[in-house]
């Protein structure tokens, strides 16, 4: 049984997206397993670097307010690895905690939702700026999600 990288609470399988993600009942926070992001149905990738550059302020607080709390190191929930704050690129002040060993990430409580505030906000953005692909974004999203949108930070 997995425990919580927080609270070592056992951790609870919820559905997210139709995705089996490991879920802590006590702190919220949830776990993905890297291969759980793998099993996502592979569609093009959009370019979204742009709009990763320059995120909603709401959201980049709301993750240095998650972030700034910690008394300590998280642990893998499968292996004994501390996990690293991995920023994704382009100085997004996005950060996940990832497993250097390649097992997943984790995402305290209110970082999944402050990631789909953040999807959300950037499909209208490509929404807007690409709009004569507007009909092919939207069948790229409807299919991909949030857990889509995280499988590029594990790529
Ligand atoms: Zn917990
Ligand atoms: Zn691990």
């Amino acid at each position: 049984m997995a425990k919580c990288p927080v609270d070592s609470r056992n951790l609870d399988e919820i559905k997210y997206e139709g995705v089996a993600v490991d879920h802590c009942g006590s702190c919220g926070g949830v776990w993905l397993d890297a291969k759980e992001l793998e099993t996502i149905q592979e569609t093009r990738i959009m370019d979204f670097s742009e709009a990763l550059s320059k995120p909603e302020n709401l959201v980049a607080a709301a993750f240095s307010m998650a972030k700034s709390g910690r008394e300590r190191d998280y642990q893998c929930v499968r292996c004994d690895a501390v996990l690293i704050k991995r920023e994704y690129g382009y100085a997004s002040q996005i950060q996940v905690d990832v497993c250097p060993e390649g097992h997943g990430m984790w995402l305290d409580h209110g970082e999944l939702q402050a990631l789909e505030k953040f999807y959300e906000r950037m499909n209208a953005e490509a929404d807007s700026e690409f709009a004569a692909l507007e009909a092919e974004i939207k069948s790229a999203r409807s299919r991909e999600g949030v857990l889509g949108f995280l499988r590029s930070f594990w790529s």
